[in-house]
């Protein structure tokens, strides 16, 4: 093979002009470059808390068993996952982590030669899977930082297969309302699969936010995404799922790996699930560390997206990578968000109350800080 070459020449289209998804930085390897100790991470959108002591518990129960294949239907966690939603356990499917649905559902649906539309300033990996699957990305502008549904409406052709929806949106949790979004099920075409992704869900206290879920029944073409990963506290775990018509989960099935969600974290979903109490705690926990995020943020003249979620982004008098830098030499880890389209911003996640603290103080001296 050439130099100029070689094997980037064998990839597929769509996975030569791919970058990978930059996640946020682990503290080990910011302790490790920087030499600091006692770094703080609220970078990933975590769950300061933790998971459930039942989950913890249910884990250790659990462990022995795992030179057993998992259950590769996922039985016990489906049929939980359905009573708690009110579907048929046939609409749910695993998910290693809900970004495997995403994936599972562009790969169903999408190819070379089809569109896929999704907003700017959304969450990263829809871009991702719509070029690893050579399909082309319609990215609609943003309005007030959200999704303009009207435009993406308008964007939609008979070549596009999907759409991608956040709500909330991550990285700017913005959200949209009940009739916005029926509306727009409505209107869409029948032959486009709607992605509606709430993996915030659990976060959001708004009476005019819908629940997707409950509209599986009416729109066969539209598939729901949740995950385990943020209010429950079980990212490292990876198990989410997507909630649609049994005819359009049947299809994900098919493509699937067989083993795609492991056996603990199949138990410790399950366990999360029956935690009502964990999850309440996590999400009031995240409301006062949200009013006092945004009320530092008002000291210190900044403005701010106001989220839903269980992360804000701040928008910065200088670019949001040198104070990311900045708040990195101080051991705090946020998200830098050029690769957004937002290089003034900054996605911090809601931490405990004296990780809050600290990173407001940290962001005082970094932004006061002169070049
Ligand atoms: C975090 C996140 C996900 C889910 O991630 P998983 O850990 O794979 O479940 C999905 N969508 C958005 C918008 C997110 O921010």
């Amino acid at each position: 093979m050439s130099a100029t070459g070689g094997l980037i020449d064998l990839a597929v289209p769509g996975v030569r002009g791919l970058q990978p998804y930059p996640p946020g930085k682990p503290i080990e390897e910011l302790e490790r470059e920087y030499g600091v100790q006692g770094a703080i991470k609220l970078a990933s959108n975590e769950n300061p808390l933790g998971p459930s002591p039942r989950v913890l518990a249910a884990l250790e129960r659990a462990a022995p068993a795992i030179a057993r294949y998992p259950d590769g239907g996922g039985f016990a966690l489906k049929n939980a996952i359905a009573r708690h939603y009110g579907v048929d356990p046939e609409c749910v499917t695993l998910g290693n982590g809900s970004n495997d649905i995403l994936e599972l559902a562009a790969r169903s649906f999408a190819g070379v030669g089809d569109e896929v539309v999704f907003s700017e300033h959304a969450f990263a990996i829809y871009p991702i899977v719509t070029q690893a699957v050579g399909a082309r990305a319609v990215v609609v502008a943003a309005r007030h930082w959200g999704h303009d549904l009207d435009a993406m409406q308008r964007a939609v052709t008979a070549r596009t297969k999907l759409v991608f929806i956040a709500n909330p949106n991550n990285p700017t949790g913005t959200w949209l309302e009940r009739v916005t979004l029926k509306r727009f099920l409505e209107e869409v075409p029948d032959r486009v699969i709607v992605v509606l992704d709430e993996a915030y869900f659990e976060y959001v206290d708004e009476s005019s936010y819908p629940n997707g879920i409950k509209w599986i029944g009416e729109h066969p073409n539209l598939l729901v995404t949740r995950t385990f990963s943020k209010a429950y506290g079980l990212a490292g775990l990876r198990v989410g799922f997507g909630a649609s018509s049994a005819a359009l989960a049947d299809l994900l099935n098919r493509v699937r790996q067989p083993f795609n969600v492991n056996s603990l974290a199949q138990v410790a979903a399950l366990a999360a699930l029956e935690d009502s109490d964990h999850l309440e705690r996590a999400c009031r926990m995240n409301r006062e560390g949200m009013r006092q995020l945004t009320e530092g943020f008002r000291r210190l003249g900044l403005s701010f997206i106001p989220s839903v979620g269980n992360f804000v982004s701040v928008e910065l008098p200088l670019p949001g990578r040198e104070v990311y830098e900045r708040l990195l030499r101080q051991g705090v880890i946020v998200r830098p968000l050029d690769n957004y389209g937002m290089p003034r911003h900054l996605r911090v996640t809601v931490g405990l109350p004296q990780e809050n603290q600290r990173f407001l103080e940290a962001l005082a001296k970094a932004i006061a800080a002169s070049g």
